[in-house]
């Protein structure tokens, strides 16, 4: 029989991260690219000031009580950090909203949530007039400015943040309530059926935080600038507002852009470290850097994630700016840490192409999360880097169920969430995502890594991105085709890039037909939309 421990047992309190960089690191720095345009300056000891008077102003002025959800349609910057620990710390439930998803499925998602109060950016009020006659249960519109920049609107009573700010006193006492109570809420994009909601608590914040920071994780500490790109809105810019609060790091907030010109001068001006984002925004990153000869220098590290990262990617991080790459797998599900490419003694003693071969797969796990490949007959698959199967997930920061029980039950019996994602396993417990189940692409009964060939694709220069589907093939079921969107100013013929693939990968791997495109449709996370180019190209192979 155990016998209880003797030690304290402290909720585990999302304010309690604020409260410690404002105490301890109260003159580090929170830079934002602010939506008005020009940039913002302050510390983490102002910031927790205006984050306690968000707590009052939902308390006093709103009645606002714990469980409530208040929602956001929000860039990433000091104010929307500000409401990360304003709304969470009172006990309300903090609602990111992704405002690049469509119209129908943002009312949806703010319906389904219940949000009370809406917190809104300048760019947003046009969207939010529009959608108003759907947006039921929202009792107040709050826009995200000073009255200076207070836009003319429909909206009815709405109110400016910062006059909102000034009017309410800055002492509260953050409350502390258990640590399994809900703090945030963020939407899957759901490509199949409804978004769904994933409900993280605080407990589960703190614990992907302190496991996201660790050196075989995010790898951060005190002496990195930290600029999250991606968004707040999509899994919470990757759990960083937290993690940086949590070692005191300064933090760099870019605003509504996310162009080359504001990141490269962000990195620059301000000193950034460390970045995160999907590969389509360090794309872009990448041809203002060549179009105008500029650098970064500071950039140490970056972390990408949310799509597979291309080995020419890396390649040309290392090798033309000196930045290293570090690639995270991970869902909205899962926190989102889920695996990190970080190398091991064991992987740094292969040769270097072997090497460079398992640290260009997605990862591998940290301690907390568990992970299981099962073959189609619920068999563990060899962990020989070429079995593949169906990846599940298991651990304090992974979703248990979704919002309002959209979904029914998703947890195996033994607790495994599944990822919906086809993945390999090797000697070293590093994983390779071959691909989503549902964009697996079945030839002749054998399987064709769509994102192997896309990562290829995307090797040659004249490339700038490639989204590879299945198609229906008279003969062979199914079969793969490349759309190409090219690189500014360059003509690939199909021809070109065929010949490119040639003798990289199997034969009836190569694709029947390459398309060459001017506009790929991206998913509102920033991810090919693989839905989209399936239904455009779905007749193309018939004869
Ligand atoms: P959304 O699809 O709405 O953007 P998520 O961000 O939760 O939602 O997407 C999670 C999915 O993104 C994963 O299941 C996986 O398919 C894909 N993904 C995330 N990171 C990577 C990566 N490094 N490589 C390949 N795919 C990835």
């Amino acid at each position: 029989m155990t016998i209880p421990g003797l030690m304290q047992d402290n909720e585990l309190m999302i304010s309690s991260l604020i409260r410690y960089a404002a105490e301890y690191h109260g003159a580090m720095e929170i830079v934002t690219r602010t939506v008005e345009g020009p940039i913002h300056r302050y510390t983490y000891a102002e910031a927790e000031k205006r984050a306690k008077k968000v707590s009052n102003i939902l308390i006093n002025r709103f009645d606002i009580k714990q469980g409530d959800r208040v929602g956001t349609l929000a860039w990433t910057t000091y104010r929307h950090f500000e409401l990360f620990y304003g709304v969470s710390g009172m006990g309300a439930v903090l609602h990111t909203t992704n405002p690049r998803l469509f119209d129908e499925q943002i009312t949806y998602i703010i319906n389904h949530a219940e949000d009370r109060i809406l917190f809104i950016d300048l760019d947003f009020v046009p969207l939010v007039e529009k959608l108003l006659p759907e947006l039921g249960a929202i009792e107040q519109f709050i826009v995200l400015t000073d009255r200076e920049h207070m836009p003319e609107t429909t909206l009815p009573d709405v109110l400016c943040y910062e006059e909102l700010l000034v009017a309410e006193p800055s002492d509260y006492d953050w409350p502390i309530f258990d640590e399994r109570s809900a703090s945030s809420l963020c939407y899957t994009s759901g490509t199949t059926g409804n978004p769904k909601g994933v409900l993280y608590s605080h407990r589960s914040t703190i614990i992907h935080a302190l496991s996201a920071a660790q050196n075989s994780a995010y790898g951060l500490s005190i002496y990195d600038t930290i600029m999250p790109i991606a968004p707040m809105y999509h899994a919470n810019a990757w759990g960083l507002p937290y993690v940086a609060a949590m070692l005191g790091a300064k933090l760099v907030l870019p605003g509504p852009r996310m162009d080359g010109e504001n990141i490269q001068g962000l990195i620059e001006d301000e000193g950034v470290t460390f970045s995160c984002a999907v590969p389509t925004v360090f794309s872009m990153l990448f041809q203002y850097l060549e179009d105008s000869g500029k650098k970064v220098d500071a950039l140490k590290r970056t972390m990408i994630g949310g799509s597979a990262v291309p080995k020419a990617m890396t390649e040309k991080f290392l090798e033309t700016y000196g930045v290293s790459v570090l690639q995270l797998w991970g869902m909205t599900e899962t926190s989102p840490l889920g695996v990190v490419a970080c190398a091991t003694p064991e992987v740094d003693a292969l040769p270097a192409a072997k090497r460079q071969e398992v640290m260009d797969k997605q990862g591998r796990v940290q301690f907390g999360l568990e992970i299981k490949v099962l073959d189609d007959t619920g068999v563990p698959v060899a962990r020989d880097g070429v079995a593949f199967g169906d990846l599940w997930v298991r651990g304090p920061w992974v979703t248990a169920s979704y919002y309002r029980s959209e979904g029914g039950k998703v947890l195996d019996p033994d607790g495994w969430f599944p990822t919906g994602d086809v993945v390999t396993i090797d000697q070293y417990g590093y994983m390779k995502i071959t691909d989503r189940s549902k964009d697996v692409i079945k030839s002749g009964g054998e399987w064709i890594s769509s994102i192997d060939i896309e990562n290829l694709a995307v090797g040659h220069p004249k490339v700038l991105q490639a989204g590879v589907v299945g198609i229906f093939h008279p003969k062979w079921e199914e079969r793969p085709i490349l759309v190409i969107k090219p690189a500014p100013g360059q003509t690939p013929t199909p021809k070109e890039i065929l010949d490119f693939l040639k003798g990289k990968i199997a034969k009836w791997w190569m694709p029947d037909a390459v398309f060459i495109v001017d506009e790929m449709p991206l998913t509102a996370t920033g991810k090919i939309k693989k839905i989209a180019l399936r239904e455009q190209y779905k007749d193309c192979l018939r004869d």
